[in-house]
């Protein structure tokens, strides 16, 4: 093994979750797969060939370096969609490509204009519109000079896309604030139809609005967390749960396992300290296994002393700093430790599980923000 540590990838928790998914919406629905922040750590380029094994062609990006990503991975000729940043030296080459992008300024439409008109091609936009999300999008204000330039222009835009993003969705707390989205967004659509303005989808659902506001799912929805087998929080997982089938009670399957191995083994006595300083005195003679993923690895400083991980089928604990290659384990009480054992830091072994919510859970971190942080650089790998 070259790297200190690897990360599996399952392709059966995969094809169940969209399962699941799609039985959330119905067959008439598009699902654009969200792969911003390298597919919630997941890998682009896995994910897409994963989505597009199991009938994906559609994938959503936060920026045009994800999109290009996307486009040399897809295999399909998927279509790809940035919901962010794209700076406006590329924008020629995302227009060329044929790559939909949001739009949701002026500024930008009229530079989709300039581009689209010079290379003889349809920019293809989805005109983003502020419900209240307060972020990025068209305010109602801007309606009449925004359908202006839109019909001025029709020869150049393809009206691909209305759309808007929910303010929380995953929390009952902005109950009321999502609704007024959902209003406000009706009466968008609404009056560009009125206006002669007819666009090819409209979405505005992520996973928490189409999993708790089924009113939300309209062409297309925009699912993120949901693929990768996470609850967008644990109240939705709630809000859902008792319209589950008793045999269908935990549809949505972790995709990521996260594995090592024991990279060598030490004992210490009593009363010795074990790594920097002082955090950890061993209470008794002790067997330290070192495993090589500390923070570097985004195993995070915070678990010093409080990190758990899997050895023979065992949670055992971390002790003392969380250094930047490497933990050492309290693997005192197994029996007969090697070198090159497997080490779980995330996933199961044998009749135990650490999942990602309890190992953020010590950590402050919510499901997005620890996989987003796994870094790039280790290797993933599928697993049937
Ligand atoms: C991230 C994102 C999504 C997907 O959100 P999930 O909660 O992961 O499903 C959908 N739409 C937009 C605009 C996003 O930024």
């Amino acid at each position: 093994m070259l790297h200190t540590s690897y990360i599996e990838i399952s392709k059966s928790a995969y094809r169940q979750n969209l399962k699941f998914i799609r039985s959330q919406l119905g067959d008439q629905v598009m699902i654009s797969s969200v792969v911003k922040g390298n597919a919630y750590g997941h890998g682009i380029e896995n994910i897409v060939y994963l989505a597009e094994s199991n009938g994906i062609r559609h994938f959503s990006t936060f920026s045009a370096d994800e999109a290009k990503r996307v486009y040399e991975a897809s295999q399909r000729n998927s279509q790809i969609m940035i919901m962010g940043m794209v700076s406006d030296d590329v924008l020629p080459w995302v227009i060329e490509k044929g790559i939909g992008f949001y739009v949701f300024e002026f500024e930008r439409l009229y530079q989709a204009v300039r581009i689209a008109r010079k290379q003889g091609k349809e920019a293809r936009i989805h005109v983003e519109v502020e419900t209240g999300f307060h972020r990025t999008g068209f305010e109602w204000q801007e309606r009449d000079a925004l359908l202006r330039v839109l019909k001025e222009n029709e020869a150049y835009l393809d009206f691909r896309g209305l759309c808007t993003h929910y303010a929380g969705a995953e929390s009952v707390a902005n109950y009321v604030r999502v609704k007024d989205q959902i209003k406000k967004y009706a009466e968008y659509k609404a009056w560009f139809l009125s206006h002669g303005i007819r666009f090819k989808t409209y979405h505005t659902a992520c996973s928490a609005a189409s999993l708790s506001y089924p009113e939300t799912i309209m062409d297309m929805v925009r699912i993120g967390i949901a693929q990768y087998g996470f609850w967008p929080s644990q109240e939705t997982y709630m809000f859902k749960f008792k319209h589950l089938a008793d045999n269908m009670k935990n549809p949505l399957k972790r995709l990521i396992s996260w594995k090592s191995q024991i990279m060598s083994v030490k004992k210490v006595k009593m009363g010795d300290f074990i790594g920097y300083g002082n955090s950890y005195m061993a209470s008794r003679d002790m067997i330290i296994a070192l495993v090589p993923v500390g923070y570097c690895h985004g195993f995070s400083r915070n678990l010093s002393n409080l990190g758990k991980v899997l050895i023979h089928g065992k949670i055992l604990s971390v002790v003392g700093t969380v250094t930047m290659n490497a933990i050492s384990v309290d693997i005192t009480d197994l029996d007969n430790p090697q070198k090159g054992d497997e080490v779980v830091i995330i996933g199961r072994q044998k009749r135990n599980e650490i999942t990602v919510a309890s190992f953020g859970e010590s950590t402050q971190q919510v499901n997005y923000e620890l996989l987003t942080r796994l870094p790039q650089d280790i290797p993933r790998r599928f697993r049937s």
